[in-house]
């Protein structure tokens, strides 16, 4: 049998199944070899590594793991690849398929049930209309994952890094910023799924501090700031944040914050750094 790391290979299992692609599971499997083994490399993986792989289609990439990891943890949304997955993982004992949505997923209970609570690794091609959630869900988790390898869209990968003021900053920069190191792996041509996503993609690696670049009392609050201040980008910090029913701000505490830290009332959330964030969120909890 063609192995699944090629077109002939993935269509063939596509076609015994009968499988149609699910357009809203942003389902583009891989079938270039050399873009696999770059993933796995990148990684970092070894035969000590548990893995949590996000989305495993057909099990391409999960085959890879499964070569190179102690333990692979696949959790699949789409009940229609199960029984495929079933067939092309058969010959490895390392894996557990859970067929399961990862943004309802409690990782804490994965990583003890599989792992005993130890460091994960996590490895996945993400389904692109989810890459914010699951990073964000995955930084914001107690769950312990060390690393994060993604494939996620070129032009996201491009404004992760991006600082304030841009267009791109944001929640996911931001978190990116506070929680990783991010580096690129490779970019990678639409060639190299089936069917071909419309977009250009990037691996890129996210390895945890063990402590974050700055202070802050809870970062899951300044999380909710965060993103509250980022929800209405026309309108000022002081409006997005006292908009906010959950977060109980009036305008007059917002804007005494804001002066305290030496910032002017009308200014938006885009222009604030990390930092000023952290500061914030600490001013807000303190009231
Ligand atoms: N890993 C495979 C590969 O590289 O060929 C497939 C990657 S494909 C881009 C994304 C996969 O994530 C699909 O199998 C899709 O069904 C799955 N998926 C989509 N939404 C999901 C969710 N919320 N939870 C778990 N899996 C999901």
């Amino acid at each position: 049998m063609p192995t699944l790391d090629s077109i002939s290979g993935t269509l063939r299992i596509l076609d015994k199944y009968d499988f149609s692609f699910q357009k809203r599971y942003g389902q583009n499997f891989l079938i270039d070899a050399n873009i696999l083994n770059k993933i796995v490399e990148g990684a970092g993986i070894t035969k000590e590594d548990t893995v949590l792989e996000i989305g495993p289609g057909i099990g391409t990439l999960t085959q890879y793991l499964c070569e190179s990891a102690r333990k692979v943890i696949a959790i699949e949304i789409d009940k229609a690849l199960i029984p495929i997955l079933g067939e092309t993982l058969s010959s490895y004992d390392n894996v557990t398929v859970i067929n399961e949505d990862i943004l309802k997923t409690d990782l804490n209970a994965v990583a003890s049930k599989y792992n005993e609570g130890r460091p994960i690794k996590v490895v996945a091609n993400l389904p692109y209309y989810i890459t914010t959630p699951i990073i964000m869900g995955l930084f914001e988790s107690d769950a312990p994952i060390k690393s994060m390898t993604v494939m996620i869209q070129k032009e996201v990968a491009d404004r992760i890094k991006t600082g304030p003021g841009s267009k791109d900053y944001g929640a996911l920069s931001l978190a990116v910023q506070f929680y990783s190191v991010p580096e690129v792996i490779a970019n990678v041509s639409p060639e190299c799924f089936i069917p071909k996503p419309n977009v250009g993609s990037t691996v890129i690696r996210l390895t945890r501090y063990e402590k974050p670049p700055v202070n802050v009392r809870d970062d899951r609050f300044m999380f909710r700031v965060i993103r509250a201040a980022f929800s209405q980008r026309r309108k000022t910090l002081v409006n997005c944040l006292t908009s906010d029913s959950g977060l109980d701000l009036n305008r007059n505490e917002v804007a005494d914050y804001l002066n305290r830290m030496g910032l002017r009332s009308d200014i938006r959330g885009e222009k604030l750094t990390l930092s000023q964030y952290a500061e914030l969120s600490d001013l807000i909890l303190d009231r």
